[in-house]
């Protein structure tokens, strides 16, 4: 039912105006050469210059206009004056003529949290496995992920060349100010959009799971799923969308490492279109401002036949993950 602007429309407008920025400052951070790479925990977890710059791009645009929101931002970083050029404060009027879901039309800035990743994939990102690199803005209301955009550094026709070292360096005549890449955004009750849906072939079992952050418990997850194939890719919202184009069956991560801000987007993204994100025990993931950030139990997605893969974790697997 239509409602006018309502804040969450509003929201998901300049979200989407705001993840298309980010897509730009990721570009130019590449052209420039300088990643500026930062070990946080570890070796395999990492923050570059585009994370950095993401992240104060999204928080400081969408505080400006929504100074009431609680935003939480995957990166730690110190209190600073923002450069004012990483400010975006458009908004995109496709978004605003759709009609906002009833049960979401009297929700207030002060009842949302936006969760911020601003580079998801970014192990992939410093070894130029640039098919991974997503950046994720969701919307949680209540205890869960209603609404979401997200910008991909390469557009379809990029990925379906089927070379992930495809760069868009070399991509000489576009520029770092060039808007490229799509953005996918989606609300719950009313879709999700900037893809054309696509389902595995029946019968066919293809998991996708972590190419950097693989462990003993993640391959007898895997295993037991009885794959026909496994494609290991870095990135949660990658993932994802290859769930929602047909070229996986299903995403399967037993381990700890996700965090609230790389499931939140993908989740919205795919329950719009009628599939399922869970921990690995079938529980459903909360997104309330209080809930700890790590998804100790892991992730299990898929976009039809949930069923199939949940009955096939290990109970060796379910004892080792606690929620
Ligand atoms: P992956 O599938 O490995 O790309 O992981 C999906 C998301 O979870 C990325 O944002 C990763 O950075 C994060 N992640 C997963 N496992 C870990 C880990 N062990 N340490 C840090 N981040 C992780
Ligand atoms: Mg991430
Ligand atoms: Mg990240």
């Amino acid at each position: 039912m239509a409602c006018g602007h309502t804040v969450l429309m509003r929201l998901v407008a300049s979200a989407y105006a705001v993840a298309q920025k980010a897509g730009m400052i990721v570009r130019r951070v590449i052209a420039e050469g300088d990643l500026g790479i930062v070990e946080k925990t570890c070796a395999t977890d990492l923050q570059t210059k585009a994370d950095r710059l993401v992240q104060m791009s999204i928080c400081s645009s969408l505080a400006r206009k929504f100074p009431r929101l609680t935003i939480i931002g995957e990166e730690d970083l110190p209190p600073e004056e923002v450069d004012q050029e990483l400010i975006e404060d458009g908004q995109w009027e496709e978004i605003l003529k759709q009609p906002c879901p009833s049960q979401y039309s009297a929700i207030k800035e002060e009842d949302l949290v936006v969760w911020v990743d601003p580079l998801d994939g970014t192990k992939e990102y410093t070894e130029d496995f640039f098919i991974s690199v997503i950046v994720l803005i969701n919307l949680a209301y209540a205890l869960k992920c209603v609404a979401a955009s997200n910008n991909e550094m390469l557009d379809n026709s990029q990925r379906n060349r089927n070379d992930d070292h495809f760069s868009p360096r070399d991509d000489d005549k576009a520029g770092p100010d060039a808007v490229l890449g799509r953005t996918i955004w989606g609300v719950l009750g009313l879709g999700a959009f900037g893809f054309q849906l696509k389902e595995v072939p029946a019968g066919k079992h293809i998991i996708t799971t972590t190419r950097s952050h693989s462990n003993q418990l993640v391959m007898d997850c895997v295993t037991a799923m009885n794959p026909d194939d496994v494609l290991r890719v870095g990135g949660a919202g990658n993932k994802i969308i290859q769930l929602i184009e047909g070229k996986a069956s299903a995403y399967v991560f037993a381990s700890p490492g996700c965090k609230k801000w790389d499931t939140c987007a993908p989740e919205v993204i795919l329950h719009a279109v009628g599939g399922k994100l869970t921990d690995i025990h079938g529980n459903a993931l909360q997104y309330n401002k209080e809930v700890k950030h790590m998804n100790s139990a892991g992730v299990l997605a898929t976009l039809r036949n949930y069923d199939y893969y949940a009955s096939r974790v290990p109970q060796s697997v379910k004892n080792a993950l606690v929620p």
